[in-house]
């Protein structure tokens, strides 16, 4: 880990990113590709030191509430969280600003923060987006190794319905020859149902590969299972989009059952909901305790 100085914090988008680099070791991670140009180690995560000084400013000066987002680069409940606390100092500002929250994460110390996210949620309006890729935990600690499994993650998920935080479920990456299966994809809408998700983001049966992330995940393959690189690059050679040989009936059976369960599914629905920020009267500017 090393700090830096950032002069800014959230993007155009509102989007914050209070940590650069990841250490839960998703062996399919996009966030490792060269187009990023990331000078240091993806494991060395990169801290904005001055972040939270720079998010109160940012929060501040906002004219109009927002939702405020976090996770599309980085997992920000990454271990090293636990102690730097960043996240949750974030939440006490956008709750004590009157603004909206939500996060995409794989990590059940989310629920730490679940007091915050809470007073948030009842204030403005908060949704966590977690990811599942397969119903397997042992095929989870392969492809996922440094961070909660699947079952874990479906019991936060749970929790946050029982304590009335909607959530969205992250449906991918689906890879090829190794969780591309019925028996899997219904299983994770089980769990979705079971745990009354609100919707899930499926992007169709498949990954992406480009330089930088590619050559990781080859390299995971060679040691997890050996020969499916070669099928990979006879398939797939350098494509930058790659989908399941089973993506058809895949998909038929995400949108059949998300629609039979009210679930949504429709990618632009379920965006526009992430970033619509509540117009109601209750929406307002906080006092912390
Ligand atoms: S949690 Fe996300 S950012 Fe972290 S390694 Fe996995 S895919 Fe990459």
């Amino acid at each position: 880990m090393h700090y830096i100085n950032a002069k800014t914090i959230l993007s155009s988008k509102n989007g914050m990113n209070l940590y650069r680099g990841c250490s839960h070791g998703c062996i399919y991670c996009d966030s490792r590709s060269k187009i990023y140009n990331m000078n240091h180690d993806f494991e060395d995560i990169e801290v904005k030191e001055n972040g939270i000084r720079l998010l109160k400013n940012a929060l501040k000066r906002k004219r109009e509430k927002v939702m405020i987002g976090t996770g599309s680069m980085t997992d920000p409940y990454i271990p090293l969280e636990s102690n730097l606390k960043f996240m949750r100092e974030s939440l006490e500002l956008i709750y004590k600003y009157g603004h909206g929250f939500t996060c995409i994460t794989k990590s059940d110390l989310i629920l730490r923060d679940l007091d915050l996210i809470k007073k948030i949620n009842e204030n403005t309006k908060a949704v966590v987006q977690m990811t599942l890729t397969t119903a397997d935990d042992e095929l989870c600690k392969i492809l996922e190794p440094n961070v909660c499994t699947t079952k874990e993650r479906v019991n936060v998920l749970k929790t946050l319905n029982e304590n009335n935080i909607p959530t969205i479920v992250w449906l991918c990456p689906i890879l090829p020859y190794i969780n591309d299966t019925e028996e899997n994809i219904n299983q994770i809408l089980d769990y979705c149902i079971d745990a009354n998700v609100k919707g899930i983001l499926c992007f169709g049966m498949g990954m992406t590969l480009r330089e930088g992330n590619r050559e990781y995940f080859y390299k995971k393959l060679d040691e997890h299972f050996p020969g499916l690189k070669e099928r990979y690059r006879r398939t797939y050679r350098n494509s930058y989009g790659i989908k399941s040989p089973n993506n058809k009936k895949l998909m038929k059976i995400f949108l059949q059952r998300t629609d039979e369960h009210g679930i949504m599914n429709n990618i632009e629905d379920i965006f526009e909901y992430l970033h619509e920020f509540p117009s109601h009267e209750s929406t307002k500017q906080t006092t912390l305790m």
